[in-house]
């Protein structure tokens, strides 16, 4: 028999024998991993209550204390790793050698980081002869967190952070594909002290996130997801002028120099296409090869490919694992037919594996096309899978024109051996995350946000905990006030 999870509201799991029910499958196998109870308009309107009644004691609480309790989920996620990642592969079809890393570790990286800030909150004082004024940065109230399948737990995490050091209460939404990572950081929440109802989930598809954007006590919502998505959620949010931060698609430019160090912009190119089976939103999926550089590129990287092991997610060999779902995987590899139509040469990959340890999975082979051109479809629109598209150029004003020619400004990437001309073609780059000879590294300390229809606001570093608090000012007057009327 099957286990049944359900939604996670004040401190316990909800059941509501009238609830549908969805199951949650296991991309590598097919195999169905649980079924889940999604949340009922009971289930909906007692998250918001709770998480009103929540937040009345979790904004008052000095932030101090509430600083000691998100650390205390720090230690206790970090002690969980392995319990956790694990269950990011099952329901992701990621690599265990990527989630046992990765995925946990960056989530507790950024409840840590920003559980640190939240004592520094300081408001201003500025005298006006013998009156002043002083602000407080107040908590904006009940936030929405909506999440994609790609990184779970992580997600959750990365939108608790900040919401939660500035004194907010969640309440989140986990993609119907990946619905268990939410919850287990929900168990964490209530282990380490956090009180209830200040990290609600609820389960469900788009109708549930759709309900959370248009509700009048959602002060914000914080959303991960395609472009389109991200477009329905800020409509919605506007009827009742939500602030809102969108962390979207992309389809960013890794451009490689001639005078690039050949190893390390081979290394980069596949862990900008390959790392999570192709599923990351800050993938470079349209790489730039200078003419002098190309031919050794693209031997070099056909050399490479073949080392890479795509197969059961919980072989610690494996580096590619299996797409989310039986739906997405048809859209890839119809992105890779497309490809071939559109005149691309197929350099390696193109096709489903289905050897005998994937043969119930999503799996696709690393795929490279060459020769492909900017107004290509597969140049122009975000596969999220793992295909990689490469480009030829000859000259920077060249580069810099083509990897700007997108609607996308999520992230990119230069490799070059000249300082200078790293950092100047960067800058000139329209994209909010950025890498010199790197790819991909993001940590808590770096915010990180897309520009263009990429996204709204930013995730991690300094400047978000901005993001989750208002300005209040107070005018207080010493002297009397001086009457215009008698
Ligand atoms: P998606 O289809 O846009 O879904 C994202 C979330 O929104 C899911 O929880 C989904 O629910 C929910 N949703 C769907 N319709 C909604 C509506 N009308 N109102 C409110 N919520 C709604 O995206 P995805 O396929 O899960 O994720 C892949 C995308 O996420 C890619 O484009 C990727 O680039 C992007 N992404 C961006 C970042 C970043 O930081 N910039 C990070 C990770 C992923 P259900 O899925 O349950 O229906």
């Amino acid at each position: 028999m099957t286990t049944q999870i359900s939604s996670f509201v004040n401190g316990a799991y909800v059941n509501d024998a009238s609830a549908s029910v969805f199951q949650n499958i296991n991309p590598a196998t097919g195999k169905v991993i649980c079924s889940v109870e999604a949340a009922t308009p009971a289930t909906l309107d007692a998250a918001i209550q709770s998480s009103l009644k929540a937040f009345k004691v979790w904004s008052k609480m000095p932030a101090i204390e509430r600083s000691r309790r998100l650390l205390k989920a720090v230690e206790i996620l970090r002690n969980r790793n392995d319990e956790l990642a694990l269950i990011e592969v099952e329901d992701t079809g990621k690599p265990w050698s990527e989630a046992s890393t990765v995925d946990v570790v960056t989530g507790a990286d950024s409840i840590e980081y920003f559980a640190g800030l939240a004592p520094t909150q300081v408001g201003t004082q500025q005298a006006l002869g013998n009156d002043f004024f002083y602000t407080r940065q107040e908590p904006l109230g009940v936030v929405a967190g909506i999440g994609a399948w790609n990184y779970p737990l992580q997600i959750a995490c990365w939108k608790a952070a900040p919401a939660l050091a500035a004194g907010n209460v969640i309440v989140f939404k986990p993609s119907e594909e990946t619905p268990r990572g939410a919850l287990k950081l929900a168990e964490v929440f209530i282990e380490a002290g956090i009180p209830e109802g200040v990290f609600n989930v609820v389960q469900g598809d788009g109708k549930v996130g759709e309900w959370l954007t248009q509700h009048p006590n959602i002060a914000k919502v914080s959303f991960t997801g395609e472009v389109n998505t991200g477009c329905k959620v800020m409509a919605a949010s506007s009827k009742t002028l939500k602030s809102v931060t969108m962390e979207l698609g992309g389809k960013s430019p890794l451009i490689i120099f001639d005078d690039a160090d050949l190893e390390q912009a081979v290394i980069a190119s596949m862990l900008a296409n390959f790392y999570t089976q192709g599923e990351v939103c800050t993938h470079g999926t349209r790489v730039f090869v200078q003419s002098g550089i190309y031919q050794r590129f693209v031997e070099r990287l056909q050399d490479s490919i073949k080392t890479l092991k795509v197969g059961d997610p919980l072989n610690p060999d494996t580096h590619i694992g299996a797409l989310i779902s039986s739906s997405h995987m048809e859209k890839v590899l119809d992105y890779i037919r497309i490809g071939v139509e559109e005149g691309a040469h197929l350099l390696s990959g193109g096709r489903r594996v289905d050897h005998f340890e994937c043969k119930n999975g999503y799996f696709v082979e690393p795929t490279v096309f060459t020769h492909c051109s900017d107004d290509m479809r597969i140049c122009q629109e975000e596969i999220f899978g793992p295909v990689m598209s490469i480009l030829c150029f000859d000259s920077e004003e060249e580069v810099i024109k083509r990897a700007n020619n997108t609607g996308f400004g999520l992230a990119a990437g230069v490799f070059t051996q000249n300082i200078q001309k790293g950092h100047r073609v960067i800058h000139q780059i329209e994209a909010g995350i950025c890498w010199i000879n790197q790819y991909g590294a993001s940590p808590a300390e770096m915010p990180v946000g897309g520009y263009k229809m990429s996204g709204v606001g930013r995730e991690n570093g300094l400047e978000t905990l901005g993001h989750y608090t208002q300005t209040k000012s107070i005018y207080v007057g010493i002297d009397p006030i001086e009457s215009p009327y008698i």
